[in-house]
């Protein structure tokens, strides 16, 4: 019957929680605390989530199966909005790459690869990093702080609108063009848990995004303690950036390491749930010329993590202004590659993706840097001839 719903107090539209990323029991409650009566709240449940992910509702008055008292009583409580574009960028070999600007005028980066049979979406998880590993920009830069769900699932939710990658009106949509996430843009995912698993598992759900938990991947520099409550709490793929296989270089490379050295790594590695053939973690290893990339290093590596159902992610080294190393010869790359494949490994090189936009691992932050000179450049510009 009806639903009448109490008159909202208007709440300026900043101090207005989030509705992304809320997941269901707590939009249940949500609604239910608006006074919506308890027999009405799944149903509502069901058609918000239906508007906000399935059919990427933009915009509040966009959720037009809600009764309209409803909606202006939301409109007055919550908030529905996607990052701001601060700049969208296609690379030559397809990529995109955005630039967003957070609230309070934070920017990260979000970036879409292209690939012949998917499509692979590389959110960011923080703004900076508070880890500093020694061939990554983004470690240059320190953390400004941590991305809320909301802001993490909107860089999802963003890319489906600038890709056109919602179902037409009326159909269930076919094939995707976003068919993967991963956590491997800025930040450190774990360090930023409860926000990265809230959105994450919204993008899971079968009745919304959808993407299911194979097609996420949560990549850590090795914050052991968290990656079993990951595994317990929503069991998305695991990618590990390894990069040494030796101690006393990973303690430099990934500085993490001195905390939680590789043997207590693989530990969690291999107690993570579910692994098998069918589902392997993800061994990156960023190929450093003359630090990492012998053949002693790719044999030590085979042993090291022996009896692990892995495949290993060769990344080229993608150099920016000051990077204290050098990326490996092709050769070097195919005869590292060679050994771990001979071992059973899958190994695929990870090509570089949008180089000519700066999109590519661990460049993130120079674009940042640059997009605000450019549009200190332009704004100056506006400044003398307005
Ligand atoms: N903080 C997480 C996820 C973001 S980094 C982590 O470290 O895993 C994503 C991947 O890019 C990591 O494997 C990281 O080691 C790699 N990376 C960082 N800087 C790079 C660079 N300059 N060249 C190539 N890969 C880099
Ligand atoms: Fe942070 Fe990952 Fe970069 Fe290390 S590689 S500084 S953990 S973003």
């Amino acid at each position: 019957m009806t639903e009448t719903m109490p008159a909202p107090a208007p709440t300026p539209p900043g101090d207005r929680p989030a509705l992304l990323g809320l997941g269901r029991p707590a939009l249940a409650t949500l609604l239910a605390g608006l006074g919506l009566p308890e027999r009405a709240v799944r149903m509502r449940v069901s058609q918000l989530w239906h508007a906000l992910y399935v059919r990427g509702a933009r915009d509040l008055s966009e959720l037009t199966t809600l009764p309209k008292d409803l909606r202006t009583v939301l409109e007055g409580t919550v908030r529905l909005a996607r990052p701001e574009i601060a700049g969208e960028q296609i690379s030559e070999d397809g990529t995109r790459k955005w630039l967003l600007r957070l609230a309070g005028g934070a920017l990260v980066e979000t970036v879409f690869i292209p690939e012949e049979a998917r499509g692979t979406l590389c959110i960011s998880s923080q703004v900076g990093c508070t880890l500093t590993c020694r061939f990554c920009h983004t470690g240059t830069q320190g953390l400004v702080r941590n991305l809320t769900p909301d802001e993490i699932l909107g860089q999802v939710l963003l890319a489906r609108d600038r890709l056109g990658d919602w179902p037409a009106p009326g159909t269930r949509g076919g094939a995707r063009r976003i068919t993967n996430v991963v956590l491997m843009g800025m930040g450190e995912p774990l360090y930023n848990f409860e926000n990265v698993r809230d959105a994450m598992l919204v993008c899971a759900d079968g009745e919304g995004v959808g993407l299911g938990r194979r097609r996420i991947t949560l990549s850590t520099s090795g914050v052991v303690p968290q990656i079993p409550r990951w595994g317990a709490e929503t069991n998305t793929s695991l990618a590990i950036s390894l990069h040494a296989v030796r101690d006393e270089l990973r303690d430099e490379l990934v500085p993490l390491n001195r905390k939680y050295p590789i043997a207590e790594l693989l530990a969690a590695v291999r107690a993570y749930p579910a692994l098998s053939n069918a589902r392997r973690v993800t061994f990156e290893y960023v190929m450093l010329k003359g630090v990492n990339d012998s053949a002693a290093d790719a044999r030590a590596l085979v042993k090291l993590i022996a009896g692990i159902p892995a495949k290993i992610n060769l990344i080229p080294f993608n150099p920016w202004p000051g990077s204290p190393y050098e990326c490996s010869d092709w050769e070097t790359i195919e005869s590292f590659a060679e050994i771990v494949n001979r071992a059973g490994y899958a190994s695929p090189v990870r090509t570089p993706r949008g180089r000519d936009i700066l999109a590519a691992c661990g460049q993130l932050r120079s674009e940042t840097v640059k997009q605000r000179a450019s549009e200190r450049r332009r704004l100056e510009g506006e400044a003398a001839t307005g």
